[in-house]
């Protein structure tokens, strides 16, 4: 792989207490027990180790529903220290965020992205399993009053809230938030749902054509894969990931960690490299050699490029 390795995404744990159609329906069935999580203070000399290696640009802490995870302030502060310093960011459901942003702020996270798929509660409700809109909505406005402006939201498109897509676009205008439309993944555990609900990122794109004209205002990211799209003259935007049909390959610059310790170069990735191992052993060399290794020898898993067995889901290894 030519491109540059500097995106690591932790996953602090596989648990979540929603449960979305297309990510963990039936909740937590085959989940990693807590005691094989990495600790807190492991997870920063991982960070420490990758940060000396490759200079990371950006951490991203991820679950599962990563403020479920105790000590959650404490790494952010750590991941803070780096030298240099990535940028730190979170992506939550927001369910539990009106509580916990205030402390977040303070040990130094720099984005928070919230993941919301319909503006009506019950529709919310039926897509999350059990999610409540009212109590996510909280955790925006609250972002606002503390004014914390580096929040996006992340929503799934689906034929659930494809209708949704305008109100979206009034929403994040409104409230002065960028906000991603992400083409729905499919994943061995619910491939059924993938099925029933996929609408194609080209279609989503017709729909934003129409909503928001493409002359002059689009951009790529660099670090994921997404095209952007400003919304009127604020500094917002409105972006799409064809996370399914375009997923980027080529331009990945993503590792990921999972809450047991295992180093993925890639999403669809079934087997990770266990770190755990060597870091427990502060066998720091083999680390090094292990990671410079999986780096290099960096390849997509995607299915649609190979024929390789996809994830069972998103919140196993952290989305
Ligand atoms: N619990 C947190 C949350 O809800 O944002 C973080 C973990 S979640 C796995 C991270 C992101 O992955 C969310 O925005 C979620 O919508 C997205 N995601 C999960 N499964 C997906 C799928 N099958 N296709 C597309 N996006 C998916």
């Amino acid at each position: 792989m030519d491109v540059k390795q500097e995106y690591l995404r932790i996953s602090l744990t596989d648990k979540c207490n929603y449960r979305c159609k297309y990510c963990l329906p039936n909740g937590n069935i085959n989940s990693i027990e807590n005691n094989k999580f990495l600790k807190i203070e492991e997870y920063f000399e991982l960070a420490k180790i990758f940060n000396a290696l490759i200079g990371l640009k950006k951490i991203r802490l991820t679950g599962g529903e990563p403020l479920l995870r105790k000590g959650l302030n404490k790494l952010v502060q750590m991941l803070s220290t780096l030298d240099p310093k990535p940028e730190i960011s979170i992506t939550t459901n927001g369910h539990y965020l009106s509580e916990k942003i205030n402390d977040l702020i303070i040990s130094g996270i720099d984005n928070i992205n919230i993941s919301i798929d319909s503006l009506d509660s019950s529709k919310f409700k039926k897509t999350t399993g059990n999610g409540n809109l009212q109590k996510v909505l909280e955790s925006l406005k609250k972002a606002q009053k503390l004014g914390f402006s580096n929040v996006k939201i992340n929503t799934v498109v689906t034929n659930t809230n494809f209708n949704e897509i305008p109100k979206f676009i009034d929403f994040a205008k409104k409230h002065e938030v960028s906000l991603r439309f992400i083409e729905l993944m499919s994943f061995s555990s619910t491939s059924d749902y993938h099925k029933n609900e996929f609408i194609s990122a080209k279609d989503i794109e017709k729909k934003l054509t129409e909503l928001l004209p493409k002359e002059n205002n689009t951009r790529e990211s660099k670090l994921s894969p997404a095209v952007y799209r400003k919304i009127n003259k604020s500094k917002k935007e409105i972006g799409l990931i064809a996370a399914a049909s375009d997923p980027g390959c080529h331009k990945c610059t993503r590792l990921r960690i999972s809450c047991d310790g295992k180093l993925f170069v890639c999403l669809y990735q079934n087997k990770g490299i266990d770190l755990k191992h060597e870091l427990r052993n502060k066998n720091i060399g083999n680390l090094q050699e292990m990671i410079e290794r999986a780096i290099k020898n960096k390849r997509t898993y995607n299915p649609l490029k190979t024929k390789e067995e996809t994830w069972m889901s998103l919140s196993q290894i952290g989305g």
